[in-house]
């Protein structure tokens, strides 16, 4: 399918110019599309006769509100879309006091099948186009009449594992014509795809990369999650310094905070000498309890006694608030709920 909102502004021209358009009217387009517009109808500025041979040749899909929650103790709203082809996806809305951040799913569903994740669960269903990922911000915006500034992705799937459909959507959200949204103001996280991250970081892009790290060794990561088996620590750790090496910018490890897992004072300490000499944060994840999974968050005094060696020991380290813990706004817990409820209807 042709989808002109997954296209670049010289993307756009290509098609433009088989229809005998000027190159300029390619920007007007793809400021529409990235307005949200849901018809060529209302590109007031195009003529008539090229807005109907738009809109007979190309589609403008936009989601449809399935579910928004809006988290009555912080404002935070997530919502479940429904895309053209009736899959799900989510997106949540962060309200924070440097702006509005959203954080939006890369694919439906994920094969990466971590033991304590709610998006995993069914699968690999399909990966997201460049535009589904555009939808998301710019629907989140329309929908809420909140303007949004920072990206993370981090919602359901692995960016890396739809790594050109990705580097396209952050060019196109990227693009002065369209949202505008600087590149420092998006985070990626992966969960370790090692040749992806040299791939990634091979573009030099100004976006931080997060590693869900979630264990200091090859014993627990292999426990919880099966990339480990592929692409273990001891390959995992040098992929990070060589992103580093080549971006400058501090890697971030996102480390879920599971009792009995992985979070004891000598855990703490492994992870201290795995990041030694690596410019680092880590963000430490209140684990959120899955119904399927039998891991259990750890308790406020293991997770302060973890931070405290990791400051100690010159790692800034950051305790996660959590938002939205009473809208299940953590990774495919809706979908997950809306996927199971329509199953039993
Ligand atoms: N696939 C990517 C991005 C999506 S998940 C990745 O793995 O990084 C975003 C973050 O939420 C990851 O760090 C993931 O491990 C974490 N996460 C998943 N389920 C969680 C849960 N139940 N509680 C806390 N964090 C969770």
């Amino acid at each position: 399918m042709n989808h002109l909102k997954s296209m670049t502004i010289p993307e756009i021209g290509e098609v433009l110019k088989e229809l005998g358009q000027p190159a300029f009217r390619a920007k007007q387009v793809f400021s529409w599309l990235h307005k949200g517009v849901r018809s060529f109808e209302e590109m007031t500025n195009l003529p008539k006769s090229l807005r109907d041979t738009l809109e007979s040749g190309y589609p403008i899909c936009a989601p449809e509100v399935v579910r928004k929650q809006t988290s009555k103790k912080d404002g935070t709203i997530k919502y479940l879309w429904k895309l053209s082809d009736g899959n799900c996806v989510e997106t949540v809305l962060m309200r924070y006091h440097y702006g509005n951040t959203v954080c939006i799913s890369t694919e439906v569903g994920c094969r990466m099948g971590c033991a304590f994740c709610a998006s995993t669960l069914g699968g690999l269903v399909r990966p997201l186009e460049p535009f589904e990922m555009i939808d998301q911000v710019l629907f989140t915006q329309v929908d809420s009449g909140l303007p949004v500034s920072h990206i993370v992705l981090m919602g359901i799937g692995e960016p890396l594992d739809n790594m050109e459909n990705v580097l396209r959507f952050l060019e196109l959200v990227n693009s002065p014509e369209g949202m505008n949204i600087s590149m420092r103001h998006i985070s990626l996280s992966t969960c370790g795809l090692v040749p992806k991250i040299d791939e990634l970081g091979d573009k030099k892009l100004q976006i931080s990369l997060a590693i869900s790290l979630h264990g200091p060794n090859n014993e627990i990561r292999n426990r919880i999650m099966p990339v480990n088996k592929a692409y273990p620590i001891e390959q995992l750790i040098p992929a990070c310094r060589r992103y580093y090496e080549k971006t400058s910018r501090r890697i971030h490890f996102e480390y879920a905070m599971i009792q009995g897992v992985n979070d004891t004072p000598e855990h703490a300490k492994q992870l201290l000498s795995l990041l030694k000499g690596l410019p680092s944060h880590v963000n430490m994840i209140p684990l959120n309890h899955v119904e399927e999974s039998p891991y259990k968050p750890s308790t406020k005094s293991a997770v302060a006694a973890f931070q405290k060696i990791l400051e100690d020991g010159g790692v800034t380290a950051t305790v996660r608030r959590t938002l939205g813990s009473d809208i299940d706004a953590s990774c495919g817990q809706l979908r997950r709920k809306y996927t199971r409820q329509t199953e039993n209807d």
